[in-house]
């Protein structure tokens, strides 16, 4: 199965150098809550435990570089649904909205990031000030 996997993997990023299957995200899955070191930028991690689906996680692609971490747990909200196709594009559902000064919205389809009319990508944007009084 693992050879199957490296073999599907393997064709992928050769049609991909070819240009033939433009993504932005490929994906890989994992028995364990991956550091933030260990997501790359371009891929979603899938962390998957006794067949169950726990966690998904990517590199914000809005330009802040945090790691997300998508719950795929059922029993937790909110949650998301991850799946793959034949290539290991990765599609989720719903949308993800990051809350920090990031502010990025966006659909992952295909593999393809897709950005909410309110949600693009912002790079340089400033951080949120650290100092001053807390309001009440
Ligand atoms: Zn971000």
């Amino acid at each position: 199965m693992n050879i199957l996997l490296a073999v599907i993997n393997f064709v992928f990023r050769v049609l991909q150098t070819l240009g033939l299957f433009r993504a932005d995200l490929s994906s890989r899955v994992t028995d364990r809550m991956p550091l933030d070191s260990d997501v790359k930028e371009g891929e979603l991690v899938i962390v998957e435990n006794n067949g169950l689906q726990k966690w998904a996680c990517l590199k914000c692609p809005g330009g802040c570089g945090l790691k997300i971490a998508l719950s795929l747990n059922f029993e937790r909200r909110p949650r998301w649904r991850v799946c793959r196709d034949w290539i290991g594009r990765p599609s989720i559902e719903p949308s993800i909205h990051q809350k920090n000064a990031c502010q990025c919205h966006f659909w992952i389809r295909r593999g393809q990031i897709q950005w909410c009319p309110d949600g693009h990508r912002r790079l340089h944007r400033p951080a949120m000030p650290t100092t001053g009084p807390i309001p009440r």
